[in-house]
């Protein structure tokens, strides 16, 4: 399976919302020790707002799926995160084909990419900081190594996944140099980050959902 079609995708962003809602307390948890306690509310408030908008309408093209997500984010969530988020599906969005009902993991991994690039010029940031980035970063490279490869999407996204994971426990030693936890500074270190944990939860929600469904 190689192609992913328009409602695979936006099945798949449902099965994401419902992961990022699940792990709010978490969330919280982490930005209370390291940051002000905002981001698992915050998070939670955008993808719930992002699994209404999902759950209307039925006729979307994967690059209105992803922008409309985007532009949600950015209206709900609120707060540096808020816009961080809109810009990673929003700039990811303007990569990919914007007429094309389905897409080939080339595009998918060409999105991640782009997010990527959103996410650094809108943050002025970069890898090493302990912010989402870290996360994002190997992600995105597994998956285009993966396609590379020549795996099915499945193994992409869960290969991705586990970079993501990884990106997270890289995190734990790095210093915050962004956003509100870098008052914290030395103390932000034996900590994850937690917007890179939202971006781990982010590809566990599509690799949960290619793992189990064919369609
Ligand atoms: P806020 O910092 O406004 O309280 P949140 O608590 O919702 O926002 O989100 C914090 C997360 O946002 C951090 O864990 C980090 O991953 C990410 N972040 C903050 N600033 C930046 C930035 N400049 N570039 C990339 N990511 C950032
Ligand atoms: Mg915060």
């Amino acid at each position: 399976m190689n192609l992913i079609s328009a409602e695979a995708l936006r099945l798949a962003l449902i099965h994401v919302c419902s992961v990022i809602i699940e792990h709010e307390p978490y969330l919280t948890e982490i930005d209370t020790l390291i940051g002000d306690g905002d981001h698992g509310v915050g998070m939670k408030r955008g993808f719930t707002s992002v699994l209404k908008m999902l759950q209307k309408e039925k006729e979307y093209k994967p690059y209105e799926l992803f922008y409309s997500t985007g532009v949600e984010l950015v209206r709900t969530m609120g707060g540096a995160s808020g816009v961080l988020f809109g810009s990673l599906f929003i700039g990811g969005s303007k990569s990919i084909p914007q007429d094309s009902e389905n897409l080939c993991l080339s595009d998918m991994a060409l999105f991640f990419r782009s997010a990527f690039d959103a996410v650094k010029n809108r943050g002025k940031s970069d890898v090493g900081e302990k912010t989402m980035l870290d996360a994002l970063a190997p992600a995105a490279r597994e998956f285009d190594t993966s396609v590379g490869q020549g795996l099915d999407r499945r193994r992409c996204f869960t290969n991705a996944y586990l970079a993501s994971s990884f990106g997270v426990e890289e995190t734990i030693k790095m210093k915050s140099k962004k956003g509100r936890s870098k008052n914290f500074r030395d103390f932000t270190v034996g900590y994850p980050d937690p917007g890179a944990i939202s971006i781990s939860l982010i590809f566990k929600g599509f690799m949960e959902f290619f793992a189990t469904n064919n369609i």
